[in-house]
């Protein structure tokens, strides 16, 4: 992988309605580069009427093209051409990914621009493998139960992992014969329009996949309420879900996926093997710098093994590698904005007023131009310390420790999310124990990381979240099912 000239990284700056990047004179945002904070595009807000705009032209777009009546065997083979040629353009999606966002070139190319194509191929696998069920229930009658797409899905998704949050949303509407109109992270706008640019050369009919820029308190309000959107499917923070589930709900009464914030717990127990558990946790709290949503960001280890695991992932974390997106020797990314920064130095802040002990980092990390945050460790906190309890969405991972297994179940329970959790052991029988005990929607055991399995599906349990993304229940997830009764006369 290659350095790169952000200055030199060309994209569209608008819309993606009907086929075509469309722009109007109204209100804008400023848009800057995480990297070094500068601003370098200004974005349109999509008002109501352009929302408006974008879903009757993607209802208007299925009929037209006969996107879902088609043989459902041409829609899967679009949909991988698709798939082929944002592999082909890794490089130049790539780019612009970090040009925008949080991820360094190395890893946007070899893991988001990837795991997008990947993640869109394993969708357009269900396209023509999608069917009703027969049920000849009596003798007098026949029964069947038929599959149908929505129609037009709306989805809104974070600032994070641009392209493949969106791949995670376009793949399952478009395999189950939907048209989309997604709504970008205003803070991370740009590459979601190539990835519906590179659709329509791959075949997509004008106006199945349809981007709309903007605010979410104006564009993604809007979305939320259209009541032309027959499935609305978003991924951030609770409070926003929150909103969204309420407005949509106001506007008609239609299924919502929810795929929001965590605290996820790492539990490691005294027989696990500490060098594999050091380098989970201490990889999970680089990825993206902590911004995941399934970041493990409370470490609840064994009174035994505790000394011995905090200075296994002190060696680990002092190693990074920050700088800008645009260098290839970049691993560790910088926070995506100095907003957010601020908001990780007040949970640190508040987490401190109430007793508890800085072992590593702490602060941020200085002289690089944009906001990048020390890798961190919080000792001596107890469950209702802020950090322990509050989505940090940063490096900073806090350690409680315990005695027996009952203690260290209860611990990783938090009472508001349940995104996910890690349990080390080495004792299959506690290992089940804990999933069973645990209220997560997905446990790893002696690993913490989610591999590009896309069988797998992914949403939490409590405030995390409702339903799933990935897996076949995604599929699902995008079609209603309708029950047909005929009467056969007998
Ligand atoms: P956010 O909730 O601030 O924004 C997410 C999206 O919602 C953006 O596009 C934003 O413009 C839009 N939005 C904001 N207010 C809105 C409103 N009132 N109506 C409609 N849309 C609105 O989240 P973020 O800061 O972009 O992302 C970080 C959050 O996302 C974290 O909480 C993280 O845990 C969560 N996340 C969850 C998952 C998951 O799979 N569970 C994955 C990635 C991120």
């Amino acid at each position: 992988m290659r350095d790169f000239d952000p200055a030199a990284v060309a994209f569209a700056r608008g819309h993606f309605i009907g086929g075509e990047v469309v722009d109007h004179a109204s209100e804008r945002i400023e848009v800057s580069r995480p990297s070094d904070g500068q601003p370098y595009a200004d974005l349109p807000i999509a008002s109501a009427e352009i929302v408006d705009r974008a879903v009757v032209g993607a209802a208007e777009a299925v009929k037209r093209s006969g996107w879902a009546t088609q043989p459902p065997r041409a829609r899967a083979k679009a949909i991988r051409r698709w798939a082929d040629l944002i592999e082909e353009r890794g490089e130049e999606l790539g780019r612009l990914e970090a040009l925008g966002s949080t991820r360094p070139i190395a890893q946007a190319v070899t893991g988001d621009v990837a795991g997008t194509a990947e993640g869109i191929r394993f969708f357009a696998e269900y396209a023509d493998k999608l069917g009703g069920e027969v049920a000849a229930t009596r003798s007098d009658h026949f029964g069947m139960i038929v599959s149908e797409p929505y129609g037009v899905v709306g989805a809104i998704t974070p600032w994070n992992f641009p392209l493949s949050m969106a791949s995670w949303k376009i793949g399952p509407a478009l395999a189950a014969g939907n048209a989309i109109v997604l709504k970008p992270s205003e803070l991370t706008p740009f590459s979601t329009v190539r990835l519906a640019e590179l659709a329509i050369e791959a075949g997509i009919p004008a106006g199945i996949i349809n981007i709309v820029q903007g605010s979410g308190a104006i564009t993604g309000d809007a979305l939320s309420r259209h009541p032309g959107i027959g499935k609305l499917s978003f991924t951030g923070s609770t409070r926003t879900g929150i909103a969204i589930m309420t407005a949509a709900a106001q506007s008609g009464i239609r299924p919502v996926t929810l795929e929001l914030g965590g605290k996820s717990p790492q539990l490691v127990f005294a027989d696990a093997d500490l060098d594999k558990a050091a380098d989970c946790i201490a990889g999970s709290l680089l990825a993206n710098a902590g911004q995941a949503c399934v970041a493990g960001s409370r470490l609840i280890v064994q009174r035994p093994v505790h000394d011995a695991l905090v200075e296994a992932l002190t060696r680990r974390l002092v190693r990074t590698a920050p700088g800008p997106t645009w260098q290839s020797s970049t691993s560790f990314a910088p926070i995506i904005s100095e907003l957010q920064a601020r908001r990780i130095d007040g949970i640190v802040a508040r987490s401190t007023q109430q007793g508890a002990e800085i072992l590593l980092g702490g602060g941020r990390i200085e002289g690089l131009g944009g906001a990048f945050y020390q890798p961190t460790l919080i000792g001596g906190v107890t469950s209702d310390n802020a950090a322990v309890r509050e989505e940090i969405f940063g490096p900073v991972l806090t350690i409680q420790s315990f005695e027996t297994e009952e203690e260290g179940f209860a611990l990783a329970d938090h009472p508001e999310y349940g995104l996910a959790a890690g349990v080390y052991t080495a004792d299959l029988g506690r290992a089940l124990r804990a999933v069973r005990r645990i209220k997560a929607g997905t446990v790893w055991i002696n690993r913490y990381s989610r591999t590009l399995d896309f069988i797998l599906p992914t949403g939490g349990y409590k405030s995390s979240g409702i339903g799933k993304d990935l897996g076949r229940q995604a599929v699902e997830a995008n079609l209603r099912h309708k029950t047909v009764l005929i009467d056969i006369g007998a």
